[in-house]
Order: C-alpha cells, then sequence, then structure tokens
C-alpha cells in the first residue's frame, strides 16, 4: 500500500506487524521441525508452539490446555457450533440451536449447516442499538436447546453484548455458549474464565497478526466433536501438522496487542470522536449505528437516511477508493445482486438507508488528519445527493 493512501479498514484485517514478521522468520528457516516429531529438530518447534499456546491462553485469561489452533476465525467459529451441537445430542439428545441475528457469516452458515443434519435453528432478535434482547433469549431457551452463539462484539456496528448475563441465562438451563471473540480480541479486556463462555473464537489477522491463524478456546471439562479428522494433533482435537511460524506469530501479535490494548484504545476513542463530531456538525440526516450500547471505540458505523439523501455504500466506497480512502460498507454483493447487511437490517434500517452506510475502522498508524480527510471527502460526494 502506498503511503498516501488512507487505510480505515482494519476491522476487515491488519497489516502484519514487523516485530511479528522478525518473530516469525527463524520458523521459516532455521526451526522448521514437525512438532510432532520426537528429534532434536521436532522438539525445537514444539517448544516454541506451546510457549505461544501460553502466551495466547495467558491473553484472554484461559489455560493452555484449552486453546486449540486453528486456520483462523472461521473455522473456530464452525468448529464450536458443529463440535458442541454434535457432542451435546449425542450425549443428551438436545437439537435446539440458537444464535444472535447479527452473528457473523461464519457462525450463521454453521447453524444453517446445522438444519441439514437435523438441528432446529432459531435467532435471537436485537434492540436498536445491536444487543441482544435478553427477554427473548430467556423466551426461546427451552429444555431441548443444545448450544446458544452470541459475538462478544460485532464486527460491522462494533457492540459488545453483555456476556456475563447472558452465560448466567444460557447455563440456567442447561445449554453451553459460543463466543465469537474475533473483533474484541485486543480491543478490550478478554478474560475467557472471568467471562463463562464454553467455547470463543480468536483470530490473529486482526491484532497485526498473520491471516490464516487463529484458535479456539474450549472450557475445560467441555466436549465438543472435532472437525478435522486424521492426526492426533492438538489432543485429538483438530488434525494436521501445526503451523509453528504462524502460531509464533499469532502469539507475538497478542503479547503486542494486550501491551498496546489501553493506549490503542484511548487512541481510538479520539479518533472516534472526531469522526463522529465532525458528521453530526455537517449533517443532520446521519445515523451512528451501535449508538446507545458499549461499543469497540475503533468503528465507525455510519447510515444516511435514505429519505434525505439517495446514496448507496458500495458507489461511496467506489468514489473514496478513488480518492484514496480504503473503507467498508453495509452490503455485499451476491451474485450480482446488492444485499443488505443482516446486521443493519436486524438494527431496524430501512432498506435504503442500509444502502447508504459506511463502517470506518481505525489500527493503531490512524491520525486526527487521516479522519479529517475521510470526512472531506465524504462532504463533496453526499452533498450532492441531498434530495
Ligand atoms: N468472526 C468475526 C466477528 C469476524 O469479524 C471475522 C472476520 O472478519 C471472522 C469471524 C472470520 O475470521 P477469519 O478471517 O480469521 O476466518
Amino acid at each position: 500500500m502506498t503511503s498516501s493512501r488512507i487505510y480505515l479498514d482494519y476491522a476487515a484485517t491488519t497489516p502484519v506487524d514487523p516485530d511479528v514478521v522478525a518473530a516469525m522468520v527463524p520458523f521459516f528457516s532455521s526451526t522448521w521441525g514437525n512438532s510432532s516429531s520426537i528429534h532434536a529438530e521436532g522438539r525445537a518447534s514444539r517448544a516454541a508452539l506451546e510457549q505461544s499456546r501460553l502466551a495466547i491462553a495467558e491473553g484472554v485469561g484461559a489455560d493452555p490446555s484449552e486453546i486449540t489452533f486453528t486456520s483462523g476465525g472461521t473455522e473456530a467459529d464452525n468448529h464450536a457450533l458443529k463440535g458442541l451441537a454434535f457432542a451435546v445430542r449425542k450425549k443428551t439428545g438436545r437439537s435446539h440451536i440458537l444464535v444472535s441475528a447479527i452473528e457473523h457469516h461464519a457462525v450463521l452458515e454453521s447453524a444453517e449447516a446445522l438444519q441439514g443434519h437435523g438441528f432446529s435453528v432459531e435467532l435471537i432478535p436485537v434492540d436498536g442499538a445491536g444487543r441482544i434482547r435478553l427477554d427473548e433469549l430467556e423466551r426461546l431457551l427451552t429444555a431441548e436447546t443444545a448450544v446458544v452463539a452470541v459475538m462478544h462484539a460485532n464486527n460491522e456496528i462494533g457492540t459488545i453484548q453483555p456476556i456475563g448475563d447472558i452465560v448466567r441465562c444460557v447455563h440456567e438451563h442447561h445449554a453451553l455458549l459460543h463466543m465469537d471473540a474475533v473483533q474484541s480480541l485486543g480491543k478490550i479486556p478478554l478474560d475467557l474464565h472471568a467471562l463463562g463462555a464454553d467455547t470463543a473464537a480468536l483470530s490473529a489477522h486482526k491484532i497485526y497478526g498473520p491471516k490464516g491463524i487463529g484458535a479456539l478456546y474450549i472450557r475445560k471439562g467441555v466436549e465438543a466433536d472435532a472437525l478435522i479428522h486424521g492426526g492426533a494433533q492438538e489432543r485429538n482435537r483438530r488434525g494436521g501438522t501445526e503451523n509453528v511460524p504462524l502460531i509464533v506469530g499469532f502469539a507475538a501479535a497478542m503479547r503486542k496487542a494486550i501491551a498496546l490494548c489501553g493506549q490503542s484504545r484511548a487512541a481510538a476513542e479520539i479518533l472516534g470522536k472526531r469522526m463522529r463530531v465532525k458528521l453530526g456538525e455537517r449533517w443532520k440526516f446521519v445515523f451512528f449505528n451501535g449508538d446507545g450500547a458499549e461499543r469497540l471505540p475503533h468503528i465507525v458505523s455510519i447510515s444516511f437516511d435514505g429519505k434525505a439523501v439517495s446514496l448507496d455504500g458500495e458507489s461511496m466506497l467506489m468514489n473514496l477508493d478513488l480518492r484514496g480512502i480504503a473503507a467498508s460498507s453495509g452490503s455485499a454483493c451476491s451474485s450480482g445482486s446488492l444485499k443488505i447487511s443482516h446486521v443493519l437490517k436486524a438494527i431496524g434500517r430501512d432498506e435504503a438507508t442500509a444502502r447508504a452506510t459506511l463502517r470506518f475502522s481505525f489500527g493503531r498508524d490512524t491520525t486526527l488528519d487521516e479522519i479529517d480527510a475521510a470526512v472531506a471527502a465524504l462532504g463533496s460526494m453526499i452533498d450532492v445527493h441531498e434530495k
């Protein structure tokens, strides 16, 4: 990426931190043994693998034995949902699954896939700020419910869920809770033992680590069937030779993210506030998605009122891109048609407003000048579309 570009899409992915690259390099070139081998080369890789597992566990308030490495957040979500569902059904016969209406597609589509295996799935509605409706959760939980999935923080609008209350409610009904923590990791303190979730999905590439590596936390005593068979690695939980360089990179990224968490959060608060004030001053017809709830400070999701302006996120994005600014929209192009984000729909945005949505997300290097430049670029695009 050229330095003249302004990247405001850190919730999609981050660059790999140079310290993380430096930590990984020896594990491509000098310490490359198979971590399952018993010779010295294998033992050296195994030692790095287990040190990394320890660092990751410590970073999220877990025990190393509770961490299973995966190929990323998507696999961790798939493994949790399918692994828990099949294990619980075998043991108890329960076959009902609840997922929040604003989950990532990795969770929603895993639940959908389970319908093909005889599970019934229902969505838990959220309020206008994207918070789980606890009354609805209570109403939907039955003696048949096996698994509930509620993400820690939403990737589109940043809403943070009251996981403690949700866990209590789910456990009272003897069901298990899966929590996707891909977006909250490194952004807010994450203590998995204190939160009480049964499983959690983590990913390295949102915290300046490499892509293609993540982890599934499985609380001690909780059983989840394996998703990938063919080897005894990861305590028989996930077959396949462990990718030691990426795992070492994940651990290095985690250490740095935890060390910088407070500082990054405070910086993101300032950037977000600046953007919100500037946008709010300039346009009366802008909505801040997730407002009113506890939110991740580095995500600012805005929708322009479809009644006041005629805009769509995709063309705004392309326009911003031409002006050197990378952001994200609230819709996704699927088979040629623009599909409205299920998250914006769930919080009650009408179709025209949901289409006119942009998500900006900040990283460690984001500056106030970049925020000002993004607002200025938006200005020249939006004013001409006012109805
Ligand atoms: N869950 C959430 C909330 C995400 O934001 C993402 C990535 O965008 C994922 C899961 C998938 O993670 P990965 O890209 O590591 O597969």
